[in-house]
């Protein structure tokens, strides 16, 4: 029989309950605790989503490779990137927030 999932995301979440959510998600599901794993699992995930924007801007695809859509595949992305974060301890809204001070005194040419 299937587990019921204790998973819960509020309504307005901040980056903090996004990254929390993700550390429940690993332990509920026994995902892999490794961040060269993550990592990798990460790079497959980019794959996956220029390969659902290449179907979604009509250029040919294999039609027997299975394709998820744009917003499924950013989300799996983003699972895995709080995955990273949290496994270094990065608050990643103040590391958003610190870069992008850093960003705004670039010349950007
Ligand atoms: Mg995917």
């Amino acid at each position: 029989m299937k587990k019921q999932s204790k998973l819960f995301l509020k309504k307005n979440p901040t980056m903090q309950n996004f990254q929390q959510y993700v550390l429940d998600m690993e332990n509920e599901r026994e995902f892999s605790k490794d961040i060269l794993h993550n990592c990798l699992q990460m790079g497959e995930e980019v794959g996956e989503l220029f390969k659902a924007v290449r179907k979604e801007i009509n250029i040919q695809i294999d039609n027997n490779s299975k394709v998820g859509s744009v917003d499924e595949e950013i989300v799996d992305i983003f699972i895995f990137l709080c995955a990273i974060a949290n496994k270094f301890n990065i608050d990643l809204e103040k590391a958003f927030r610190e870069k992008e001070e850093i960003n705004k005194n670039r010349i950007w040419k």
